[in-house]
């Protein structure tokens, strides 16, 4: 037996790994799988050129768990290793400034590892030794064992091994013993090692015999050699891509379609990406994309390598220009990463616009599943614009779908307001909003449907980038106003009595601290509605941004405004006034004397006070005019109380303002029942 020390440079390579990689521990099954699958990988290209003529007999890696013994066993009957393999490829860790290096990249497990290759020496993780029992494919090669007990010194010795190729054994760490557990095993090996291109046997399958499950001849192979991603698209069923979507994701739904990846330069990459049914939580579908090195895992948070956006795609990435094990910035710095990053872009965009012109029907049929990968991917990826122009749609409230020239074309001349802007009219609720999109469908504008989860910041792109465009809710303004042509003359009411019947209905909106009501009269001709309440398309755009974006909150916090819009033109509101007007004038006439005079006395006191400078205005003149302001206030709310009065027992001014409610799903609870209650005392 011989003895010796690992060349590694530090003191002690091993208390780093143990503590420092403590929380990516799993992975040495990975590393220990992969290196029994390369030794199998290599003997197969030792045997294709002639270099190896021995009999090759089943290739499969097993592993095994010995519960008692408290060890895990990987198996290859591969090229194994000589002694001075051994000496070269294990004991001589090439290390250069070690100390340095760990010290930067204490955290980052996988860069420690994978960097210095140290893949064997993440069975030290969780192992307090491990054996290696290797047999040289070579002819007459003497089988040996190596074994290290986590210092840096090791033993070697000759032993019998009856078989070429090498067994790992790791003796567990007495706080590692959970991976004893056969159904955690199975779990990783499936996780690490679901696509390696060698079979991976762990334990027998069973069968269920005379009420128990007992094993089976047949060997448990967890693995797929063969993933769908490594053959050629030509040989493949559209069935197929399903199924390995099933097996890959068996919760989800069906796909909608897919891209099956396949390049060769300038960096290969290999893959098949499917558009998941999203149903409506995106973060929930994110990281459903795995990525492999030579169907090695390496992750599933490919954030950084596919296209944000894309990041809510499901399937599979298999590179070899992706470095394994390296850490997550060092990967998203790399430039091949880059590449494939801009490459998947291109592809997945040019699958779109190739499927939207081959069938557009079809492409329309599933576009509310696709137009959220699209809508994420124009408002995170400044570039993709240009290219998603091509296939981006908008949706009418009757179904059809636009691109949008198709659709500019459509509306221009007849929604173009007078400052020449492209006014797109849009509805987020189309059952909430009925009356609105009626009303304009009739004046012979088309309304679109907005109603995504993504459709707030959207338009605020679009506005954005097509040119003197602006988005406009259906219920943003009354109909007239939605479109702001030139000016046309109606009839409107002197201020006077417009501010009385403001000021009745204003005295009856309900208040809260979440909703603000701003009271206006508008001719808007007699057959329109009398009453409506409009929202500024504005502010609402605003809050809804708040709701999403951070930064924002300010107009989050902000109460809800609202237009309630009376239509002097309507016979019912032009009844409202005379009638108050009767009601109320005896009592109002000494008021409206007093502030007759009031308003008369503070324009005097202005116009002597504004020919002085500030200076020359004498403490008991200011006090004159304050006093005026102060009266004119008292009278004005006396009158205010006045019509409040009026309007509080007046019920057509209560069932006016509960329809316009009603009709914005705004009339609820006590007062829903009290319009009830008044509607049928009207029709008994
Ligand atoms: P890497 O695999 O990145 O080279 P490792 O530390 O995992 O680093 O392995 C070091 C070397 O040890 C391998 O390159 C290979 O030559 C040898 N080796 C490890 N495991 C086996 C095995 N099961 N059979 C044959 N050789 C092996």
């Amino acid at each position: 037996m011989k003895q010796g020390n690992i060349g590694v440079t530090t003191e002690n390579i091993f208390p780093v790994i143990k503590k420092f990689l403590y929380s990516d521990h799993e992975i040495f099954i990975r590393e220990i799988v992969s290196n029994a699958v390369d030794a199998t990988q290599k003997l197969k290209t030792l045997a294709g050129k002639g270099d190896f003529q021995g009999e090759m007999g089943e290739l499969k890696v097993y592993v095994s768990i010995d519960k008692d013994a408290k060890t895990i066993t990987v198996s290859d009957r591969g090229i194994g290793m000589t002694a001075e393999e051994i000496e070269k490829y294990i004991n001589q860790i090439a290390f250069s400034g070690a100390n340095d290096f760990l010290d930067k990249y204490k955290d980052e497990a996988n860069a420690i590892i994978g960097h210095f290759g140290l893949g064997f020496y993440s069975s030290f993780m969780v192992s307090k030794q491990v054996d290696i029992i290797t047999r040289s494919y070579q002819e007459g090669a003497q089988a040996v064992k190596w074994s290290c007990d986590g210092s840096p010194s090791y033993t070697i010795e000759e032993v019998e091994k009856a078989d070429r190729g090498t067994d790992i054994v790791m003796h567990l760490d007495d706080d590692c013993l959970e991976f004893l557990e056969k159904n955690k095993m199975e779990d990783l090996l499936r996780k690490y090692c679901h696509f390696l291109p060698v079979p991976i046997a762990f334990g027998k399958k069973t069968e269920w015999k005379d009420g128990k499950q007992v094993d089976t001849d047949e060997d448990n192979i967890i693995n797929n050699v063969e993933p769908l991603w490594t053959k050629k698209p030509g040989d493949l069923k559209d069935e197929d891509y399903k199924e390995f979507y099933r097996h890959l994701f068996p919760m989800a739904d069906e796909p909608l379609f897919w891209i099956h990846l396949n390049v060769d330069y300038p960096f290969n990459l290999t893959g098949i990406l499917y558009f998941p049914k999203i149903k409506n939580n995106i973060e929930m579908q994110r990281n459903k994309i795995q990525l492999y090195c030579n169907q090695v895992f390496v992750t599933d948070s490919v954030d950084g390598i596919v296209p944000e956006f894309l990041t809510l795609l499901h399937g599979v990435i298999d590179s070899p220009d992706i470095p394994l094990n390296v850490s997550r910035s060092y990967l998203q710095s790399d430039a091949n990463v880059k590449k494939i990053s801009g490459y998947i872009t291109k592809k997945v965009s040019d699958r779109l616009a190739s499927i939207f012109k081959s069938d557009r029907p079809d492409f329309e049929k599933k576009w509310d599943d696709i137009k959220i990968f699209i809508h994420y991917g124009l408002l995170t990826q400044d570039d993709y614009y240009d290219k998603a122009k091509a296939y981006f749609l908008v949706k009418d409230t009757d179904g059809k779908h636009f691109t949008l020239d198709e659709y500019k074309d459509l509306i221009k001349g007849n929604q173009e307001n007078k400052d020449g802007q492209l006014v797109y009219l849009y509805a987020n609720d189309p059952d909430a909003q009925y009356t609105y999109i009626e009303a304009a469908k009739n004046k012979g504008y088309s309304v679109l449907l907005m109603d995504g989860q993504l459709d707030t910041p959207l338009m605020g792109l679009l506005e954005r980038k097509l040119e003197k465009s602006t988005f406009t809710r259906v219920d943003a303004d009354v109909i007239d106003r939605l479109i702001q042509k030139e000016e046309t003359k109606r009839d409107l009411l002197e201020a006077e009595r417009s501010d009385k019947l403001s000021s009745i209905f204003r005295s009856q909106m309900p208040k809260t601290d979440k909703t603000e009501f701003n009271v206006e009269v508008q001719a808007l001709g007699a057959d329109q509605l009398p009453v409506m309440i409009t929202q500024s398309e504005y502010m609402r755009r605003m809050k809804e941004m708040a709701r999403i974006q951070a930064g924002m909150s300010f107009y989050g916090d902000m109460p809800d405004m609202y237009n309630l819009v009376l239509n002097s033109d309507a016979p019912l509101i032009q009844a409202v006034l005379a009638d108050s007007e009767s009601a109320t004038a005896e009592q109002l006439k000494p008021i409206e004397a007093e502030l007759k005079g009031l308003g008369a006395r503070q324009a005097v006191l202005r116009q002597e006070q504004d020919k002085k400078k500030p200076e020359d205005i004498t403490q008991e003149e200011k006090d004159d005019l304050k006093k005026c302001g102060e009266d004119i206030q008292a009278e004005q709310k006396k009158k205010n109380d006045i019509l409040a009065a009026y309007g509080k027992d007046n019920e057509r001014v209560h069932q006016l303002i509960d329809l316009a409610l009603l009709q914005n799903g705004m009339l609820k609870g006590e007062a829903l029942t009290r319009f009830v209650k008044r509607s049928v005392g009207f029709i008994q």
